[in-house]
């Protein structure tokens, strides 16, 4: 079999290096085509060799000489600049795209490489959240199969193979519930940025792990769930399971519930979507069921973390409702890491800008970009003001 030639968009963050670790344990399968980062030159410029990548990108032109240099004597492409990663991710010598890149600034790359009918390997949901409707007509226009790579999704999607096209009766979408998950209110308030940086069970980006402590990232996958699947709002049930064995269950019409378990591991969900619909064997730690002492369940605590009843709000509206969800998200973690605003003011951000934006019923994808550009102007206003009364 020929192997199957990757890109990953965003090599250098977290996702896309353990993307790298499972194309490293299957070179036999897999071989690198091209890699894109934004700022993390040298990183970059390691992995290029390393895997022998045809192209890199790097998104900061600044870097452009110091990366170009490095791998000129490697006969290593170098470009530079969000527009490079879209002509290149549109190339002949591509078969999967991993979409790594955080934020909705991943949308962009993900739509050329949907036009161009590349596979894609799903990692950035804030480019389904922000674009869903959009993007799935594309996928489905271009036949680009869009493989899911969060954990969650991927544990979904596993569970609906063979199911030969039963309808979703509900999917049950399994939370860890992050570090505050046991705190009261008015501790969470208080808590310090660094605790909120301490993920009980996944090590990941800091932005996805802010989003963790105020279960945005829960809300931002009830999202993803609807567009990867194509369920109602209703249909999509938040548990919170925190050993974060199961990574989420279907259940059918007749109530049979199938789960897909495992320990918490990403490169899990990352090798599933390359060597799809195969499966490839996996140096990794294997579940004991007898270790286990117990799998605990409970519903979400809606009060401590609003973020959830945000996401329920946004999906019903629908439109460009979830864009701007997610832009104020966006920037508001974004000033919470800056140390600008406390942890409450994410979602209060997140709300207020909601309330205040334009709706948009049907927004095309250039109405996308612009509610995502107003929305973080909007967010950033009501940052300002809160930063401005803060007294830390
Ligand atoms: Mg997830």
């Amino acid at each position: 079999m020929d192997k199957r030639k990757i890109a990953i968009l965003g090599s250098t963050g977290s996702i896309g290096r353990q993307a790298l670790d499972v194309i490293s344990q299957h070179s036999d399968m897999f071989e690198v085509e091209l890699l894109t980062a934004n700022n993390s030159s040298e990183l970059l410029v390691e992995q290029a060799i390393k895997f022998n990548a045809n192209s890199v990108v790097i998104c900061n032109e600044e870097k452009y000489e110091e990366v170009s240099r490095a791998l000129e004597p490697h006969y290593i492409k170098v470009f530079a600049g969000m527009k490079s990663v879209c002509d290149l991710v549109a190339g002949d010598n591509i078969d999967i795209v991993v979409t790594a890149m955080v934020g909705f600034s991943g949308l962009e790359s993900t739509v050329a490489a949907i036009k161009a009918g590349k596979a894609i390997a799903l990692a950035n949901k804030e480019t389904l959240v922000a674009a869903g409707s959009i993007v799935m007509d594309l996928a489905a226009r271009h036949h680009a199969a869009i493989l899911p790579v969060d954990s969650e999704h991927s544990a979904i999607f596993q569970c609906l193979q063979g199911s030969h096209g039963a309808g979703i009766g509900k999917i049950h979408l399994t939370a860890s519930g992050g570090p505050f998950r046991e705190w009261s209110r008015e501790d969470i308030a208080k808590a310090t940025m660094e605790q909120a940086l301490r993920h009980p069970k996944w090590n990941m980006g800091s932005k996805i792990t802010i989003d963790s402590a105020t279960m945005m990232n829960k809300g931002l996958e009830i999202i993803e769930a609807k567009w990867l699947f194509g369920v109602e709002p209703g249909q999509i049930n938040v548990v919170v399971h925190p050993q974060s064995i199961i990574h989420s269950m279907v259940e059918f019409a007749d109530g049979a519930v199938i789960a897909q378990l495992g320990h918490p591991d990403m490169r899990e969900p990352i090798q599933y979507a390359l060597a799809y619909p195969g499966r490839l064997p996996f140096d990794n730690r294997k579940l004991d069921f007898a270790e286990l002492a117990s799998l605990t369940f409970f519903a979400p605590d809606t009060e401590k973390f609003p973020a959830i009843g945000l996401a329920y709000k946004a999906l019903e509206k629908g439109g460009n409702m979830p864009c701007i969800m997610n832009a104020a998200n966006e920037a508001a973690v974004a000033a919470y890491l800056k140390g600008r605003i406390g942890f409450y003011d994410i979602t209060d951000t997140v709300a207020e800008c909601m309330d205040g934006a334009d709706f948009a019923a049907s927004p095309s994808l250039e109405d996308i970009f612009s509610s995502n550009a107003a929305a973080l102007i909007k967010a950033n206003e009501i940052i300002d003001r809160i930063a401005a009364q803060k007294t830390f």
